[in-house]
């Protein structure tokens, strides 16, 4: 491959870093010398036969450690972020990884926190030894799209460890340079791999489709308040001066939205105007509009009257008939997903006389994620992880989310820090007894 002609050729800095002897695979949290890149590696695959629960669908294998392309990345992953993309890689739904990507098996994971490892040959922004973070967005950068538009358009525009077999549940992960951004250095690698997909994602639902991106004193509200999109929804929007009406289904969660700078929250668990929009004038729709005004009266205590400027909704199917409703005269819903199902509807009627714009939107492009970035280095954003998971429970994991039975926040799971807490290479290098640099 070409970065193996390049390291024969001597040129990335890939030295071993001690005269420890070099192995073809190292155990879980044994760090090979710095740039040596052995032949194997530990990885958490899905094969397309095991579709179906996290527990079934992931299994620990030992598989060939990738070989780069010479725009790629090699990072020894430090750890991984857990998040829904896991989920539906193995359930298969709404699409299979395999039907992407064509491989015949999948490792999921599409956060991470790593050091560089390897460089492929036209790769000059980083180094061997760098510790970086990795967004998720990947697109074969030659169209106009990415050229002067948005790369999220672009028709080669997919996401790393969902639509690409080569993600972050495993020793070494393999990314497109453009792929990384620098780690904030005051929190710890799981920290660091928790955030990185929820928060660029939030950053481009409301800053990323404008004349409807949320301005200061404007009002938004975020379904899911507490949860990993949601907690950044509302602490990007706080930050930015606009006011957040959080929404959660647990009192329990009622102060921790509140503390992340929310101006209210609301129960959802209080209302009954959920799933798909009743036939219009049934009596179960002349019941869902009573509900659903409810809930816009609960919306209006908060705000003194005012309708929401934008609605920030993922759950789908559930709820998405109340946000077209709730929304300003010409405001936004912008939507990500359909955790609760695809078949969203509305009523019609409010959305073209309200002139309402419904907005898809998809993570986000590199601008995007390291603009978001900032907002953690700079510590206006915390990351919000709830929990840390070692390697062998990242089924586990994603079994939590998928039940949402997870905590607030973001999960975080180790795959090569040898344990919660530490904050920079030399950090692991002592925990795990390896030579120092
Ligand atoms: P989380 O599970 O962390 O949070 C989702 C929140 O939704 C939960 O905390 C829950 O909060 C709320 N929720 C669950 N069920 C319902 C319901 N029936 N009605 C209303 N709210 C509900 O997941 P994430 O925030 O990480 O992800 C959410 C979705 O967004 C997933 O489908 C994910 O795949 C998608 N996503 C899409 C991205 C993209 O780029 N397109 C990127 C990131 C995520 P509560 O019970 O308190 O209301």
């Amino acid at each position: 491959s070409a970065w193996r002609e390049d390291r024969d050729m001597g040129q990335p800095a890939t030295l071993p870093s001690s005269e420890a002897p070099l192995k073809d695979l190292y155990e879980i949290g044994e760090i090979p010398p710095l740039g040596h890149v052995p032949r194997q590696m530990y990885a958490w695959t899905i094969r397309r036969e095991r579709h179906g629960p996290p527990e079934d669908s992931f299994q620990i294998e030992v598989v060939p450690t990738w070989e780069l392309g010479e725009a790629d990345v090699l990072v020894l992953v430090m750890a991984a972020g857990v998040n829904y993309n896991g989920i539906w890689a193995g359930l298969g739904q709404p699409i299979s990884p395999f039907d992407v990507h064509k491989q015949p098996y999948h490792i999921a994971g599409s956060d991470a926190s790593g050091i560089v490892w390897a460089v492929g040959s036209k790769v000059t922004r980083w180094k061997v030894g760098d510790e970086v973070v990795v967004h998720c967005n990947q697109d074969d950068g030659d169209d106009e799209e990415c050229n002067g538009g948005d790369p999220m358009f672009s028709p080669s525009q997919r996401i790393w460890g969902y639509e690409t077999p080569d993600g972050s549940f495993a020793q070494f992960c393999r990314v497109q340079a453009r792929q990384l951004m620098p780690r904030p250095k005051h929190l710890t690698w799981e920290e660091c791999a928790c955030y990185t997909l929820t928060l660029a994602t939030a950053y481009r639902m409301l800053f990323g489709h404008a004349p409807h991106d949320i301005k200061p004193g404007q009002f938004v509200l975020v379904w899911g308040a507490s949860g990993g999109l949601g907690v950044f929804g509302v602490q990007l929007a706080a930050a930015s001066g606009a006011h957040v009406i959080g929404v959660i289904s647990d009192e329990t969660k009622r102060d921790y939205v509140l503390q992340l700078g929310a101006r209210g929250v609301i129960n959802r668990k209080d209302f009954k105007c959920w799933g798909q929009m009743p036939k219009v004038n049934s009596p179960e729709y002349n019941e869902w509009v009573k509900e659903a005004r409810k809930f816009g009266k609960a919306i209006w205590d908060i705000t003194g009257k005012r309708d929401v400027d934008m609605v920030f909704e993922h759950p789908g199917e559930q709820t998405f008939p109340v946000s077209c409703l709730v929304a300003k005269r010409g405001g936004m819903v912008v939507f990500c997903a359909g955790t609760t199902g695809f078949n969203i509807t509305f009523d019609a009627r409010y959305v073209w006389m309200r002139q309402k714009r419904i907005q898809g939107s998809h993570f986000a492009h590199l601008k995007q994620a390291s603009s978001a970035n900032q907002f953690i280095i700079d510590r206006r954003v915390d990351p919000c992880m709830s929990e840390v998971f070692p390697w062998a429970k990242i089924p586990a994991a994603h079994t939590l989310m998928w039940k949402n039975q997870h905590p607030p926040g973001n999960m975080s799971v180790l795959v090569n820090a040898p344990r919660a807490g530490l904050r920079s290479f030399e950090d692991v290098l002592e925990a795990s007894g390896a030579p120092a640099l």
